[in-house]
């Protein structure tokens, strides 16, 4: 979470938010927005508004580790692929290469 800073206007039936004017880090650098871009409007104020700022990256916390199959070059999630001498092999390889070892 953070706090940023965006514009307020009193729409005459409540509060308003001015999300499309956009959003600033600074409430100073929101007030130069209102006084350069609306320097006549009135009614308009710059309002703290926290916000979640987590990276999508941040919300899944169970991203699978890839790699990549020693025979096809496709790449799996790590889970999906079995270790055979030591190699990644896929599901779909995992049977030729059974085949191919010795004994
Ligand atoms: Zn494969």
């Amino acid at each position: 979470m953070k706090t940023l800073y965006g514009l307020m206007t009193d729409t005459g039936s409540g509060n308003e938010f001015l999300y499309d004017l956009g959003l600033w880090e600074t409430e100073e650098a929101a007030a130069k927005y209102l006084n350069n871009e609306m320097p006549n409007s009135t009614g308009i104020w710059v309002e703290a508004i926290v916000v979640n700022d987590a990276l999508p990256n941040d919300l899944d916390d169970n991203t699978d580790e890839m790699a990549v199959c020693s025979q096809c070059g496709v790449e799996y999630n790590k889970a999906d692929l079995t270790t055979i001498n030591d190699e990644e092999v896929c599901i779909y390889c995992e049977p030729a290469v059974r085949q191919n070892m010795p004994g």
